[in-house]
């Protein structure tokens, strides 16, 4: 069973390693364990629907208070305390092309608006319901999860837009095929929100971006269907797949989806280097990437991602005896971790890995082996379990995400580490934050930055959740002063939507909002995310 506030299986935790407490108390203070809501109390709260009864609609309360909110702080907020906000006044579950538009007619008929739900991972408000008049309608695709084609000649399968990560990895590898799409939330999130998002897998340096893995599909919308025909490749005018990719369920739904496949890596291999800061690290990624080595993966963390990864393992006998191997090799404490991914054939591997650890060689880089780097990959989607522990410890965690050029990259992570670190100052509370780079290109990377603090000591939600909109604000304004885009990868929803058109600019955000009104004439797509 999935948590209905929180991430993940119920079944499934992420205890703190005795290291984590102390190391926790002395980053950001000593914490209160939060009161939760009770799943009962809250089903209690949902108003009776405004949506009529339809045969493929669920008014049921439960299903409601299941699909009112997604995976934002201000989410788990709302969650935890039982304050939701506004539900959707059914949710529907179809199973096929023609309910889908049977749903589209009757929301249309009845001025509801629509939310297309995928996994409901969304980190920045997309899938929740905006306070009005309208009663809203939330769609939930996950029925259509079926493989639907597969060209193996072609390597181009097409799927039910609402197939989850694991359902869809499992079809393709039983015919050796892989699509190589691993977000962190893969476990929960499914491929037509991957592509309405464009979402980034955590091994896109290898396998590509979802922009290049989309080939085509099916959109049903207000206006119409539309088709998008999966050509290797088209002259054809601008590429409507582009206005699909990030369109965040404002133009309709994706109901269908072909992407490109490929065989099953002969090997995959994940090995640990440290450098002696963040700086040498960098400085050995940009020229990894500018070589242009066929990797899967690079990720490198600042000193205190490192530091805090190391205290957060467990292991502590083996954690200090590599410290003290390390410092040996001229790794001290502003150590940076690197996790380098190798994918391929056997041989093709192995040379690959000599050509890493001679550039990382050259910046001081210390191979550790595959033991990390094993341990990452393993843990890789058990991580966001680890935010359940932190809450019910009294800490509150959020991430956020921006890309910019390798000749920016130390400024902009500067600049926001600071605004964050600093920007409780002033009500006496620290802030711990740290950040790495996880998606690098020749040109520059992206910066994902993780921080986290203390859940107001009193159980004042409005405290907690102010918290956050102050550090929010101050990071977005910070990351648009710096140069870099609002967002590498989770999309803008509500949380982005202030900050986007300095980044579109006037006409650029008029073209979004013409393109909506055509697919969506009378407005009911999702209002409210990606454009006001
Ligand atoms: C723990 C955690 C880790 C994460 N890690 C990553 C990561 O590594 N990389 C990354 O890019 N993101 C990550 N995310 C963010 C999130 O998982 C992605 O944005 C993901 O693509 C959302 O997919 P979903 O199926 O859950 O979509 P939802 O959250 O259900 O919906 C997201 C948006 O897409 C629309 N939508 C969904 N399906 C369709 C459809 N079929 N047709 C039309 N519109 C649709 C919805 O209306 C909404 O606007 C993470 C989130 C969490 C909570």
């Amino acid at each position: 069973m999935r948590r209905w506030n929180g991430w993940g299986d119920e079944h499934i935790d992420y205890p703190l390693p005795p290291s984590a407490t102390p190391f926790l108390v002395e980053a950001v203070g000593a914490a209160t364990a939060p009161e939760d809501a009770a799943l009962a109390d809250v089903v209690a709260t949902v108003p009776p629907s405004r949506l009529p009864i339809h045969h493929l609609v669920s008014t049921d309360p439960l299903d409601r208070l299941l699909h009112a909110r997604g995976q934002s702080l201000p989410d788990w907020i709302a969650l935890r305390s039982g304050r939701i906000g506004a539900f959707p006044d059914g949710v529907a579950y179809p199973h096929t092309n023609a309910q889908v538009r049977e749903l589209l007619e009757y929301a249309a008929r009845h001025q509801a608006c629509v939310i297309p739900y995928g996994g409901g991972t969304s980190v920045v408000g997309h899938i929740n319901v905006l306070p009005g008049d309208k009663p809203t309608l939330t769609v939930d695709l996950r029925r259509m999860s079926r493989m639907l084609d597969l060209d193996t000649i072609s390597q181009v399968a097409t799927f039910g837009a609402g197939v989850l990560g694991p359902d869809l990895e499992a079809q393709l590898r039983a015919h050796g095929l892989t699509l190589g799409h691993f977000p962190q939330s893969f476990e929960l999130s499914t491929l037509g929100g991957w592509i309405v998002t464009r979402s980034n897998g955590q091994q896109s340096l290898g396998y590509g971006r979802i922009e290049a893995m989309f080939a085509g599909g099916r959109l049903e919308s207000p206006a119409g269907t539309m088709t998008l025909p999966g050509f290797p490749a088209s002259a054809a005018g601008p590429d409507l797949r582009e206005v699909v990719l990030g369109s965040e369920g404002r133009l309709g739904m994706l109901t269908e989806a072909s992407v490109r496949v490929r065989p099953l890596p002969e090997t995959e291999e994940f090995r640990a280097v440290f450098f002696p800061d963040f700086d040498s690290g960098q400085e050995a990624v940009r020229e990894m990437m500018q070589a242009r080595l066929p990797l899967s993966m690079l990720r490198l963390s600042t000193d205190v991602e490192t530091e805090t990864t190391l205290a957060l393992a467990g292991y502590e006998t083996l954690i200090r005896l590599l410290k003290g191997w390390l410092r040996l090799r001229g790794v001290g404490r502003k150590r940076s971790m690197l996790i380098v991914g190798l994918v391929g054939q056997e041989a093709s591997v192995s040379l690959v890995r000599q050509q890493v650890l001679a550039v990382a060689g050259i910046y001081g880089g210390v191979d550790v082996g595959q033991l990390l780097g094993n341990q990452w990959r393993k843990g890789r989607f058990h991580t966001p379990y680890l935010r359940n522990t932190l809450w019910e410890a009294g800490y509150a965690l959020d991430t956020l995400e921006t890309a910019t050029h390798w000749s920016n990259v130390s400024h902009m992570v500067a600049s926001i580490e600071e605004t964050l670190r600093t920007g409780l100052l002033d009500i006496g509370e620290r802030v711990l934050v740290f950040s790495h780079l996880s998606h690098t290109y020749p040109s520059g990377s992206n910066i994902y930055t993780t921080y986290l603090y203390r859940i107001s000591e009193n159980g004042d939600v409005e405290e907690t959740l102010r918290r956050w909109r102050v550090l929010k604000a101050a990071a977005s304004k910070a990351i648009l002063a710096a140069g870099g885009t609002i967002t590498h990868q989770h999309g803008i929803g509500t949380d982005h939507l202030p900050y986007l058109s300095e980044e579109k600019g006037i006409l650029g955000m008029a073209t979004l909002n013409d393109v909506c009104k055509r697919f969506d004439p009378q407005g009911i797509m999702n209002p409210g995310k990606l454009v006001a």
